[in-house]
C-alpha cells in the first residue's frame, strides 16, 4: 500500500525527500509537468531571476538544514545587509525606512525624529508608547491594523505595518491576524504592555553573535537549485506521476486517491497543495475540515522581472528596493534592486528590477494584459527612478491564489483542523496555510508531515 503525496511543490518535495530517507518508497502526484510549484528560477542573460519566493528568512533553520543535508551548503548566498536600505513612498518621494526599527517598532530616537516618513503627532505617540502597561486579562486575537493602530497610532499603519506586510502576505492588515502574523508582538504586548520596552528589553538579553546571520539566505544558482536537487534524490526511489488528483475517498485501510483515470490507494496521505485546493479534494473524506481549509483565504500575485543594460538606464538608488503604500499606491506595490540584495544574481552589465503588484484589494490587476501591466509599471518607474530606459527582456508571471492569508481567527481555525485530523488516521497537512507561509515552513511541515507518518 502506497504513501501519496499530492502536490510536488517545495513542501511535497521535502515530505517527498523524508519519506526516501525513512525507506519509504512515496507516489508523488503534480498537476504541472515541473516539479517545484511556485519556485521558479531562470537565467537570463546572465541574471537570475525568481519568478516565485526569492530566498528565506535565516531566522527559520529548515531551510538552511535541509540545504546543508543535500550538500549544497556551499552555494548558500547571504542578502547583502551592510547595504540594507529600504524606502517608502510618502507625498510622491522614496524615504529611507529610519534606522532602528524592527518591522514597526521605534527603538532608536533620533533616526526617527528626523525622518520625514512619520508626522511630528506619530513620532510623539511612538515615544508615549513606551508607558504603555501590561493588559490584566489576556486579549482576543485582532486585526494587525487594529493592534498596531492602538500601540502608535493609524499613521504608523498606513506607512509601516500595511506595505511591510503587503510584502510578504500580499494581504491586507484590516484582515491579517495579529496572534498568527505577529505572534511575537502580541507576547510582548501580553508581558511589557509597551512594545518598544517589550523590544529593547529582548534585545538587552539576547546575545549578539559575534558573526549575525544574514537577514536572508538564497542559493547563487536561485531557489530551483534546492527544488532540483531535491528531484533529484527522490527520483530512483519515488513513484512520480503527472496528473491531477481529482478525488479522494477514504478506505478501510486508508485512502483512495483517483489521478489520470486510475484509483491508487495509500495508508499515508500528505496533502501539500494550498488548502483551498485540498479542501476541494478532502470533501468526500470530511465535509467539515474541507469547509475549514476552503476558508483559508489566498491572495493572488504578479511577479514582473524588469533586465536593463546599465549603460541605457540611469543609476538605481543604494538599497534593496522601495515598498508603497496603499494610500499613495497604483499598479506597484514592492520592487526590488536584485543585484543590490544579493551576490551571482546580477552581472555588472546589467540592473534587475523585481516588481511585485497585486495582493488582497488589488487583484484585478491579474485580468491587465502583459502589455498593460507593463505599461503601467513602466510609467511607475519613471516616475520614481527619473528614468525610463527600455528593458532588454521582461519576465511576468501571474501567481492565483498562492499566498494564504492568515485573518483573524487563524490559530482557533488551524485547532480545530488539527483536532480533526486526530480522527483521520494516515492524513497530513503541510504547506503554507497553517503555521508559517515561507519555504523554510513549508520544508518544516513537509518533512514533519512524511515522519510522522513514516513512524506511525
Ligand atoms: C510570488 C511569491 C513570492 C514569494 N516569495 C517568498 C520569499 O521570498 N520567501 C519565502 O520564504 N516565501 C515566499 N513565498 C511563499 C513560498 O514560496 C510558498 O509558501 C511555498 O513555496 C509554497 O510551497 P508549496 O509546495 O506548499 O506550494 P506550491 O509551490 O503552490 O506547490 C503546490 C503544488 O501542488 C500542485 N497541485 C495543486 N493541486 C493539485 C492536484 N489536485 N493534484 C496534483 N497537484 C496539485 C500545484 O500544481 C503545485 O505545484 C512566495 C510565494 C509567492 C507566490
Amino acid at each position: 500500500m502506497r504513501s501519496i503525496i499530492i502536490g510536488g511543490g517545495v513542501t511535497g518535495l521535502s515530505a517527498a525527500y523524508e519519506f526516501v530517507q525513512a525507506g519509504v518508497q512515496p507516489t508523488l502526484i503534480e498537476a504541472q509537468p515541473f516539479l517545484g510549484g511556485v519556485v521558479q528560477t531562470e537565467t537570463v542573460e546572465g541574471c537570475v531571476l525568481e519568478g516565485g519566493p526569492d530566498s528565506f528568512l535565516s531566522a527559520k533553520p529548515a531551510a538552511n538544514d535541509l540545504i546543508r543535508e543535500l550538500g549544497l551548503g556551499d552555494q548558500l548566498i547571504g542578502s547583502n545587509d551592510h547595504s540594507r536600505i529600504t524606502y517608502l513612498l510618502r507625498n510622491g518621494r522614496l524615504v529611507p525606512l529610519p534606522d532602528g526599527l524592527l518591522m514597526m517598532v521605534p527603538t532608536k530616537i533620533l533616526p526617527l525624529a528626523v525622518s520625514p516618513l512619520l508626522s511630528w503627532s506619530t513620532k510623539i505617540r511612538m515615544g508615549l508608547e513606551l508607558f504603555r502597561r501590561p493588559p490584566s486579562t489576556p486579549l482576543p486575537d485582532r486585526t494587525v491594523a487594529e493592534f498596531i493602530e492602538s500601540h502608535y497610532g493609524r499613521e504608523t499603519v498606513d506607512y509601516l505595518a500595511e506595505p511591510l506586510l503587503s510584502g510578504v502576505y500580499g494581504g491586507s492588515v484590516d484582515r491579517l491576524s495579529v496572534q498568527s502574523v505577529l505572534t511575537r508582538f502580541v507576547d510582548l504586548e501580553t508581558k511589557y504592555g509597551s512594545l518598544t520596552r517589550g523590544v529593547l528589553a529582548a534585545k538587552k538579553q539576547a546575545r549578539r553573535p559575534a558573526h549575525p546571520a544574514p537577514l536572508f539566505q538564497t542559493l547563487k544558482g536561485g531557489l530551483a537549485q534546492l527544488t532540483h536537487e531535491l528531484e533529484r534524490r527522490i527520483r530512483p526511489t519515488a513513484e512520480i506521476i503527472t496528473g491531477r488528483a481529482e478525488f479522494i475517498h477514504r478506505t478501510d485501510s486508508g485512502y483512495a486517491v483517483r489521478v489520470n483515470g486510475e484509483t491508487l490507494t495509500a495508508r499515508h496521505l500528505v496533502m501539500a497543495t494550498p488548502a483551498w485546493q485540498a479542501g476541494q479534494l478532502l470533501r468526500p473524506v470530511h465535509a467539515k475540515l474541507a469547509e475549514l481549509l476552503e476558508g483559508i483565504d489566498y491572495s493572488s500575485s504578479v511577479t514582473l522581472a524588469l533586465g536593463y543594460r546599465r549603460d541605457q538606464c540611469g543609476p538605481i538608488p543604494p538599497g534593496f528596493g522601495f515598498l508603497i503604500p496603499a494610500r499613495e499606491r497604483q499598479t506597484l506595490v514592492a520592487c526590488t534592486f536584485v543585484g543590490a540584495k544579493f551576490p551571482y544574481r546580477v552581472p555588472e552589465t546589467h540592473h534587475v528590477l523585481r516588481c511585485f503588484l497585486g495582493g488582497a484589494g488589488d487583484e484585478k490587476v491579474l485580468d491587465l494584459s502583459d502589455a498593460e501591466i507593463l505599461t503601467a509599471v513602466r510609467a511607475e518607474l519613471k516616475k520614481l527612478l527619473g528614468w525610463d530606459a527600455d528593458p532588454s527582456f521582461v519576465r511576468i508571471r501571474r501567481w492565483r491564489r498562492a499566498m494564504a492569508q492568515y485573518s483573524v481567527g487563524h490559530t482557533a481555525r488551524i485547532a480545530t483542523v488539527r483536532a480533526i485530523l486526530h480522527h483521520l488516521p494516515g492524513l497530513q497537512l503541510a504547506g503554507n496555510a497553517y503555521d508559517g507561509i515561507g519555504v523554510p515552513d513549508c520544508i518544516r511541515t513537509g518533512r514533519a508531515s512524511a515522519r510522522t507518518l513514516s513512524q506511525q
